[in-house]
C-alpha cells in the first residue's frame, strides 16, 4: 500500500528516475545520510521496510488511553555529536540530568544506595562514603573517570572524519589510560582500581549495554568506550521531546530537501550493473541509483547484497516500557524524585554481571537480572499531555541485561512471562510501594507495561536477534597499514554501510549517515565517483 503522500504517478516518476543514491532503511543514520546528500545537490531515494520512518529511534503513543508519547526503543544520547545537529539546522535539544545514577543496596538488612550526581559533588562524596565507609572509593573513581575523559576529548573530534590508525589515536590519547580502555580486559581493569563489588558493576554497566559478554571479553571494552565518549564527555542527555523529535526533525528536512521517501518498501535485493550503475528492487518497484546507502543491518545486507555475513553476538536485553500514576516510594527513604532522576541500576553489582552472564551463557534466565531503570518525565514532562502531568503521570523504562535472544527461543511467551516477573519482583525489593500499585491502568482493566524481548525487537523493528547496535560495536580505529576508510566501505564498490553495524556505528549517533553520505561526497569531488549521471 501507498503512504497518502504518494500517487501512483508519483512511484511511476521514481521507478523511472536515476537517482544519485537510493538508502535502504529510513531509520535515523538513513535519514541523516539523505539529508547531508540532498543538501549537496543530491537526489536520493529512501526505501523502508516498515510503516514509518525511524527504525529503534521513535517515540509512540504506547498505551493508546493515555496522551504519553515514550520513547519506545532508544532513549537516551550521548554519541549524537552537536555537529550533525548544526550542520543541520534541527531543532532538537538534549537535556543534561542532575543525577547520573542512583543504585540502591541491602547492607547488613539495611537499605542504603549509591547516588552519583551528574556534577559528582559533596552528595556524591557522602554517598560514596557512607555505602563503603570511606572516600577512598570515591577518590579513586574521580581518578579512573578524569583519565577516561583524556580518551573522550581525543576519540570525539575523529568519529566524523576518516578512520585514525592505531598508532594515530595512540599517540594522540598519550596517557596510561590506553592500556586500560584497549589493551587490557575491563574486568581486570575494574578489579585493579576499585574495591567495591557495587562500585565496580555500576562502572561495568556502561560495557555490558546490549552486549551479551563477559567483562574478560574486549566486547565489553568497546561497548564501554561508546559509552564514554559522546561530545567528548560521555554525557547521556534526555531527548526533548522524546527520541522521537529527532526523527521528525530529520523527515521533515529531508521532505524539504526533496529526498523521495517510501515506507512499505522491503528492500528484497541490490545488484551492481555492468554499467556501475545499481537495481535495488523492491516491494514497490525497482529503482536506479549510482550509489547504495545500506542502513539496515549489515546481516540482513547479506542477504539483500553480494557481500559477506558478518558475526555477532545476539541481542541480549528486555525493554520494559512503563506509564505510571505515581512514582513508588523507596524502602531506603531516599527521594524517588532524586533516585529515578538518573539511572538507577538494580542488582548490577560486579558479582550479579558475572553471576548472570554465566548463567545465561548456559542458556538459564538469570538468577537476577542486571537492569537499569529511568524516569524520562522527571526531566522533560513535556511527552506526557498537560493533564497526565497535572495527575503526577510519570513514564519508567527498564533495560534489563543478560537476556540473550537464544534463551527465549522455545518457549517465547512462557520465558518472557518469567523475566518480567522476575523484573518487577527485582524492583520491588527496593521500592515501599510496589510498582505494580504505581502503574497507571488502562480503561480495559490492564496495567501500563510492555516488555520487549530480543527477538520481539527483530520482529518489530529488524535488529538481528535483537542486537540494538546491529551487530557488535567496532574499535574507532583501523589497524596500521589498513587503507584509509570512513569505516562504511563494503565489499562493493559504491555500496556503503550506514547504519549502527557500520565502524563507529552502534546508537543514536548519526555517525555513520554522516560517514556515509563524506565517502561519497568525496569520491565525486575527487572524480572517481560512480559512472552516469543523475537525470
Ligand atoms: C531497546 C533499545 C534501547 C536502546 N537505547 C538506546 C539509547 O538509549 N541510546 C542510544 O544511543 N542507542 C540506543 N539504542 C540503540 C539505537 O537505537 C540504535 O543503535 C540506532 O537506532 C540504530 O539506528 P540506525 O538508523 O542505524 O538503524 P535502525 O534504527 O535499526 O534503522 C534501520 C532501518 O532499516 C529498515 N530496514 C531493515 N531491513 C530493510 C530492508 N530490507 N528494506 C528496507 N528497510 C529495511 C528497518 O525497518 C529500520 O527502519 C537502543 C536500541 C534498542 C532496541
Amino acid at each position: 500500500m501507498l503512504s497518502p503522500q504518494v500517487t501512483p504517478a508519483s512511484l511511476q516518476g521514481m521507478l523511472e528516475k536515476k537517482y544519485d543514491a537510493v538508502i535502504i532503511g529510513g531509520g535515523h543514520n538513513g535519514l541523516v545520510a539523505a539529508a547531508y546528500l540532498a543538501k549537496a545537490g543530491k537526489q536520493v531515494l529512501i526505501l523502508e521496510k516498515g510503516a514509518a520512518l525511524g527504525g529503534a529511534t521513535v517515540s509512540q503513543r504506547v498505551f493508546p488511553d493515555f496522551d504519553a508519547r515514550l520513547s519506545r526503543y532508544s532513549y537516551l544520547v550521548s554519541l549524537l555529536p552537536q555537529k550533525i545537529i548544526s550542520d543541520l539546522g534541527l531543532n532538537f535539544t538534549t537535556l543534561g540530568r542532575t543525577v547520573a545514577s542512583f543504585t540502591p543496596d541491602i547492607r547488613d538488612g539495611k537499605h542504603v544506595g549509591l547516588l552519583v550526581e551528574s556534577a559528582g559533588g559533596e552528595a556524591t562524596a557522602a554517598s560514596f562514603e557512607a555505602l563503603t565507609g570511606d572516600r577512598a572509593e570515591f577518590d579513586r573513581w574521580n581518578t579512573f573517570y578524569r583519565e577516561v575523559s583524556k580518551i573522550a576529548t581525543v576519540i570525539a573530534p575523529t568519529l566524523l572524519e576518516p578512520l585514525p590508525t592505531r598508532s594515530e589515536l595512540r599517540a594522540a590519547v598519550n596517557a596510561p589510560i590506553w592500556n586500560d580502555i584497549f589493551e587490557t580486559p575491563i574486568g581486570e581493569v575494574l578489579e585493579s582500581h576499585f574495591d567495591d563489588s557495587l562500585v565496580r558493576g555500576v562502572v561495568l554497566t556502561d560495557g555490558l549495554i546490549g552486549t551479551h559478554t563477559s567483562s574478560h571479553d574486549f566486547a565489553a571494552n568497546r561497548c564501554f568506550l561508546y559509552h564514554l565518549i559522546g561530545n567528548g564527555t560521555g554525557e547521556w542527555r534526555v531527548p526533548q521531546g522524546g527520541m522521537g523529535k529527532l526523527v521528525e526533525q530529520l523527515v521533515t528536512l529531508v521532505t524539504e530537501l526533496g529526498v523521495d521517501l517510501l515506507v512499505d518498501a522491503e528492500v528484497t535485493s541490490t545488484v551492481r550493473n555492468s554499467d556501475g550503475h545499481f537495481t535495488t528492487s523492491s516491494k514497490l518497484g525497482s529503482f536506479s541509483s549510482r550509489y547504495v546507502l545500506a542502513n539496515c543491518a549489515p546481516q540482513l545486507l547479506s542477504k539483500i547484497a553480494d557481500v559477506t555475513e558478518p558475526e555477532s553476538l545476539p541481542g541480549s536485553q528486555m525493554k520494559v516500557n512503563m506509564l505510571l500514576k505515581k512514582l513508588p516510594r523507596l524502602k531506603s527513604g531516599v527521594d524517588p524524585k532524586v533516585a529515578f532522576a538518573g539511572t538507577f541500576h538494580i542488582d548490577e553489582r560486579y558479582s550479579d554481571l558475572e553471576t548472570a552472564y554465566a548463567e545465561s551463557y548456559w542458556d538459564q534466565v538469570p538468577t537476577r537480572i542486571p537492569a537499569e531503570i529511568y524516569c524520562h518525565t522527571l526531566t522533560d514532562p513535556s511527552i506526557l499531555s498537560e493533564e497526565l502531568i497535572a495527575q503526577g503521570y510519570h513514564t519508567l523504562t527498564l533495560f534489563g541485561i543478560h537476556t540473550p535472544a537464544k534463551l527465549f527461543e522455545s518457549n517465547h511467551d512462557a520465558v518472557k512471562a518469567e523475566v518480567v516477573s522476575k523484573l518487577l519482583a527485582q524492583m520491588n525489593e527496593y521500592l515501599e510501594d510496589p510498582i505494580e500499585e504505581c502503574l497507571a491502568v488502562a480503561k480495559d482493566g490492564s496495567l501500563c507495561i510492555e516488555a520487549k524481548t530480543p527477538l520481539e525487537l527483530e520482529r518489530d523493528v529488524a535488529l538481528p536477534q535483537g542486537n540494538i547496535f546491529h551487530k557488535d560495536l567496532s574499535w574507532p580505529f583501523r589497524e596500521d597499514g589498513d587503507e584509509v576508510s570512513w569505516g562504511v566501505e563494503t565489499e562493493i564498490e559504491n555500496l556503503f554501510l550506514i547504519g549502527a553495524g557500520a565502524i563507529r556505528g552502534g546508537g543514536v549517533s548519526g555517525i555513520p549517515g554522516h560517514n556515509g553520505a563524506m565517502a561519497i561526497l568525496e569520491l565525486e569531488n575527487s572524480g572517481a565517483d560512480g559512472k552516469g549521471e543523475a537525470k
